[in-house]
């Protein structure tokens, strides 16, 4: 296999549906196109569809209805084998009792490729991913960035075009998961593969992707590059989704406003009377070094400290220095109308 053999190509899903039961489907009717070459982020809660929408791309699992397509070609009733795409699974799922060499060369072996070719062809991807010289070590002699090395030439061994990745570093402590999460951009960019990852953490989606796709029950709620999904949810389930924002019921509608981009003012300080203000109580002091995390709950609500908190306001350390609030002190949030935007339902 040469260099050059690994070549990207693009993911189209049309009207994509798996029902496994009666009932709501697992998948519903999703649209989707990832370019060839681009880091893909599947993203949302537990049991929204994400791993069964990767499973059907990867013809692990048959769709209902719907299509899948390759670049151009329809995909959709192949095997996985003759698919083009190859998986990468939680925790890289190496054989422990396997050296690195025999771990890539394995489903070589199951396709029936004579010894010294799979040996030459699985040392020459070891090569590629840095690991050239410690083919011959067991998984359990490796640390876990290098294991991750290994698996990830494993499954570039049958020369996919599209990589997908089922929550691959979900069993990781958050030190490692942090260091492997780089590296896997790093090797997307460096081999221009096309990767579709599933997680459900919005900051290992919004690190890693090109393109993120946040769904919930079955269907895509918001597709966009990290920045416009983070800047711009489109739907309140989206805004509490990703985190990092308020979302406010006013007299025009829901909106959504950064936790940033909301001030906190002690209930009595004049204000600019053309800027949207709401009464609330403190209910939560949290330092977090750069910033102080106030917890906040609208005015007139029984109060309760330490309630889950309505709203949240991220105020600069040093801005919160010159000006403390205490449990239970009545305030004001206000923000810049160019601050919020509408969500729908
Ligand atoms: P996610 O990966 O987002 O957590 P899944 O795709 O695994 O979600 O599951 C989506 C829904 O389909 C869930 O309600 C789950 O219980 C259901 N489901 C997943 N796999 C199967 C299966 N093999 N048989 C029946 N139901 C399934
Ligand atoms: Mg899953």
């Amino acid at each position: 296999m040469n260099e050059s053999a690994l070549s990207p190509a693009a993911i189209e899903v049309v009207a994509l549906t798996k029902q496994y039961a009666q009932g709501k489907p697992a998948v519903d009717a999703i649209n989707l196109k990832v370019e060839g070459g681009s880091y893909c982020c599947l993203l949302g809660p537990s049991g929204c569809g994400k791993s069964t929408t990767l499973r059907m791309i990867a013809g692990h699992e048959s769709a209902t209805s719907g299509d899948i397509l390759l670049d151009d070609k329809n995909i959709t009733d192949l095997p996985a084998a003759a698919r083009g795409t190859a998986m990468m699974f939680q925790s890289f799922a190496l054989f422990p009792h396997l050296s690195a060499l025999d771990n890539v060369a394995f489903s070589l072996k199951m396709r029936g490729v004579r010894r010294a070719e799979r040996h030459a062809r699985a040392q020459e991807l070891l090569e590629r991913v840095a690991m050239g010289h410690l083919a011959a070590r067991k998984p359990a002699e490796l640390s876990g960035g290098q294991q991750q090395r290994v698996a990830l030439a494993r499954a570039l061994i049958t020369q996919p075009r599209v990589l997908l990745l089922d929550e691959p570093l979900s069993a990781l402590d958050p030190f490692l998961r942090v260091q492997m999460r780089a590296e896997l951009r790093r090797w997307q960019q460096e081999l221009g593969l096309t990767f579709i990852h599933v997680t459900h953490s919005q900051e290992e989606a919004m690190a890693l992707a090109d393109t993120m796709v946040v769904m919930n029950h079955g269907r895509i709620e918001q597709m966009g590059s990290p920045y416009e999904v983070y800047n711009r949810p489109s739907t309140e389930f989206v805004a509490r989704f990703m985190g990092g924002h308020n979302v406010i019921e006013t007299p025009q509608g829901k909106i959504g406003v950064r936790t940033d981009q909301v001030c906190i003012s002690p209930d009595d300080a004049p204000l600019d009377a053309a800027e949207p203000q709401l009464p609330v109580i403190v209910t939560d002091v949290e330092y977090q070094g750069t910033y102080v995390l106030l917890g906040l709950q609208q005015q007139g609500r029984k109060f309760a400290a330490h309630a889950t908190a309505e709203f949240s306001a991220m105020v600069p350390e040093a801005v919160y220095a010159a000006m403390p609030f205490a449990v239970g002190q009545p305030a004001c949030m206000h923000w810049r109308t160019g601050a919020a935007h509408v969500l729908t339902a």
